[in-house]
């Protein structure tokens, strides 16, 4: 997510790609261009940053979705604040989380459509007010309401990814010689409804417009929340110190049907 930070200040107030919509501050490579070629920049800059985050799902599956898309991140932190329901100080620590991501984002937003200097200046100043408190509302009705369900069903870059690319050799695996106790807490922290433990099978559609009888991994976002949580609940148990299931780890061969999964169970299989 800093990475994803970085690049979206960066860009703009470096001077790569910019378009000054209140003034002639357009920039290009780092050079003043005109209005035509400022929105060339833009536009190439944002089929960069694709490009570049389909070069990372090839061999890690989705992993920006879980890593670096702040669509995501606004759910995380939104997730925060519902974690902890009977603790105010978690919740209000998480309402700040989220309202400040929300507004450093949307501040890197307005960057690539007015120039610094002239948001100090009227009609400039009026947009960019504007322009970040609206994207700011709007991440944080997006953390309350939409949340993961967006990611499920509707981001349509998501989706797009869960089609084409198939065939990414990293990602969560699960090693049934590990110490899986079978909580299942894995399946109910995931976030795109899915069974960690059974990522090779195909599953139905995950919700909204996402397709069906894909291979789980092609939904997973490779948040690594059933990780964390498996190291959690496997931590706690006496004398099974390797968890069941690994993050970025090459996976085994895709499985064609949900029956061809390996049983899981209290014990190690192997
Ligand atoms: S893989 Fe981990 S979280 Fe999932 S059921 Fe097994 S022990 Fe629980
Ligand atoms: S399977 Fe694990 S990593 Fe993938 S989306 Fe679900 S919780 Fe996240």
């Amino acid at each position: 997510m800093g990475i994803t930070l970085a690049i979206l200040f960066g860009v703009p107030l470096l001077g790569l790609a910019r378009l000054d919509l209140f003034g002639d501050a357009h920039r290009a490579l780092l050079r003043p261009v005109d209005f035509a070629h400022g929105l060339t920049a833009v536009l190439a800059a944002i089929v960069a940053f694709y490009v570049v985050t389909f070069t990372i799902n090839m061999p890690a599956g989705r992993m920006f979705c879980g890593f670096g898309c702040p669509v995501g991140q606004l759910s995380r932190f939104a997730d925060a604040i519902d974690a902890f329901p009977n603790d105010p100080l978690r919740r209000r620590r998480g309402w700040l989380e989220l309202g400040g991501f929300a507004l450093v984002l949307s501040l890197a937003v307005t960057l690539w459509w007015t120039a610094p200097a002239s948001v100090l200046a009227w009609p400039a100043a009026a947009f960019a007010m504007s322009a970040v408190s609206t994207v700011a509302a709007a991440a944080v009705l997006h953390g309350r309401r939409w949340r993961w369900g967006f990611c499920r069903g509707f981001c349509p870059i998501g989706l797009y990814y869960s089609v084409v690319e198939t065939g990414a050799p990293f990602g969560i695996d699960f090693d049934s010689a590990g110490a899986c106790i079978d909580c299942g807490a894995c399946d109910t922290i995931c976030p795109v409804h899915l069974e960690p433990r059974t990522l090779e099978a195909e599953v139905p559609a995950p919700g909204g417009l996402a397709f069906d009888g894909l291979p789980g991994l092609n939904h997973c976002l490779h948040c690594g929340l059933c990780v964390e949580v498996c190291e959690l609940v496997t931590q706690k148990q006496p004398g099974r110190p390797a968890m069941g299931l690994r993050r970025l780890h090459r996976k085994p061969r895709r499985l064609d049907r949900r029956s061809d999964v390996p049983a899981v169970g209290n014990e190690p299989t192997a």
